[in-house]
């Protein structure tokens, strides 16, 4: 028996957000009496036995050239020869764009029961219960488990990264890893330093910002604070800003630790997918503005006047 971790990886980096999985997986192993173990996919150009230290014993690896694009299904298929291998009752993935991609199919492979979007540990005191948000982040929902094996995809900042002392041992996974029916012709990077779902720190604009040349300062203050920029919808859907950035309800749900949202009413929509963040700042020349109800710190006030004036308080301050 273990508890089997999906860790994600982009150009042979681990994301931060398995690494979170990692933490949790390791604390639902001690809650069951069982071990962690974790499974990776393609070519790793990190230390995996390193990643001991997050409480995982073993590391399932499966290096194949076909594993270095993501292919729902075929990664799917990988994993569940995975989750055979480790003879895991538990399985975690991150409830990102992979970890939503691959949960929902592997539960229908395994007959396994799915709980996606996980903010807590499971309750096992009386079965194995997990609490995920619903209705946009609104209420909670405890979900009772009661399938051999049992899926959960855990939120973005739900559970602290807890390292410790240790290494995994790291065993190649002879899996059959089937042909992708999915041909790359071309990868387009994102833009912008930080990926805006493991930022801590995020900058987002909104209508009121009125044209995409006045974004010139969302991302000095981006750059200045190491953080990602988003936007609201609108400002996607006319083409202001790329679609990746969209956060909200149809966009990317996002929790960061600082959330600045400048020139955005508030929409329930946009709260949808920012309402997790630990701290949100508003900035709007509306004092009746939405926003501000959702918000940890309000300026009211016209964004062309207050985002230079706090750049440059920034710039004082880092001297
Ligand atoms: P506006 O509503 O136009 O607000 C602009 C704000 O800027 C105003 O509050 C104004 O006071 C302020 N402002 C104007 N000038 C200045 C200035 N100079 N300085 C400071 N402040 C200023 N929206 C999302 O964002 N994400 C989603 O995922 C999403 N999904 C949706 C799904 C559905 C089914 C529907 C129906 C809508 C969805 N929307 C979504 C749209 C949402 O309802 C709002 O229309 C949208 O969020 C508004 O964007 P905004 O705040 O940028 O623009």
């Amino acid at each position: 028996m273990s508890v089997l971790i999906f860790i994600d990886q982009a150009e042979g980096h681990v994301k931060k957000a398995s690494l979170e999985a990692l933490s949790y997986g390791a604390k639902v192993a001690e809650q069951l009496g069982t071990t962690a173990e974790g499974v990776v996919l393609g070519t790793v150009t990190e230390d995996l036995a390193a990643l001991g230290k997050y409480g995982v014993k073993k590391i399932h690896h499966v290096s194949n050239d076909t594993l270095n694009h993501f292919d729902a299904q075929v990664f799917t298929a990988v994993i569940a020869q995975a989750v055979t291998a480790a003879n895991a009752t538990v399985v975690i993935f991150s409830n990102n764009v992979d970890g939503k991609a691959i949960a929902p199919r592997l539960a229908a492979r395994l007959k396994a029961g799915l709980v996606s979007g996980a903010v807590a540990l499971p309750d096992t005191s009386n079965g194995f219960v997990v609490k995920k948000n619903v209705f946009s982040g609104k209420a909670f929902a405890n979900i009772a488990l009661s399938s051999p094996i049992k899926i959960i995809s855990l939120n973005a900042n739900s559970y602290k990264i807890v390292a410790g002392e240790g290494t995994a041992e790291v065993a190649p996974l002879n899996a059959t890893v089937e042909a992708s029916r999915v041909k790359v012709t071309a990868v387009n990077k994102v833009t912008g330093e930080v990926p805006l779902s493991e930022a801590e720190i995020v900058v987002s604009g909104g209508r009121g910002l009125k044209g995409p040349e006045n974004w010139g300062m969302i991302e000095e203050l981006a750059h200045l604070l190491g953080a990602a920029t988003a936007c609201s919808r609108p400002v996607a859907d006319v083409h202001w800003r790329p679609h990746h950035e969209h956060v909200g309800q149809t966009g990317l749900a996002i929790a960061p630790n600082l959330y600045i949202a400048i020139g955005i009413s508030g929409a329930i929509q946009h709260l949808a997918g920012v309402n997790r963040s630990k701290v949100i700042v508003v900035i709007n020349k509306d004092p009746e503005a939405p926003f501000f109800k959702a918000a940890d710190y309000g300026i009211v006030g016209d964004a062309f006047e207050v985002v230079p004036k706090i750049i440059e308080a920034v710039k004082k301050v880092k001297g």
